[in-house]
């Protein structure tokens, strides 16, 4: 296990420094603001739907290297997707993080996002590292705020 946590670490910690699509979204037609006040994270979601397709995803804010890296690997995971994959995938990561799935045992599209499937040992993470897809989810249904509390 130790080198999977010295593998999560390199890559939230890469994520965190140099999050990636880390920017405003000018004409993005959905966008919404997430807040998880336990830990202070504070992030806004900008989506660019074009023909129920993710044209673009971007984040602006603050908070934690979970919550960062989270968002951060969040972006590059769902651009380009229709927004029904982007929604099985913030299901599937939600359960993750929740350990109501076995990301290893079950078929899922995580891929790379199952790194954080070790924040299920940490209950005050989990709020962290699903921010962001709370926040993207509901952006795409026209929400503009969603707060974890
Ligand atoms: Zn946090």
């Amino acid at each position: 296990m130790s080198e999977l946590n010295d593998l999560y670490q390199e890559v939230i910690l890469d994520h965190n420094k140099n999050p990636r699509n880390f920017r405003e979204i000018p004409s993005a037609n959905y966008k919404a603001d997430g807040n998880n006040p336990l830990c202070g994270d504070a992030l806004r979601i900008y989506v660019e739907m074009e023909d129920d397709k993710v044209k673009d995803v971007a984040f602006k804010g603050s908070g934690c290297a979970i919550s960062k890296a989270s968002a951060s690997m969040m972006t590059q995971t769902v651009k380009g997707k229709t927004k029904e994959e982007a929604e099985k995938m913030f299901d599937e990561f939600h359960r993750m993080v929740l350990g109501e799935l076995d990301e290893e045992a079950e078929e899922n599209s995580l891929g790379k996002l199952k790194i954080f499937a070790g924040v299920k040992e940490f209950p005050a993470r989990v709020k962290c590292a699903s921010l962001s897809w709370h926040t993207l989810n509901a952006a795409l249904h026209g929400e503009e705020e969603v707060s974890t509390e």
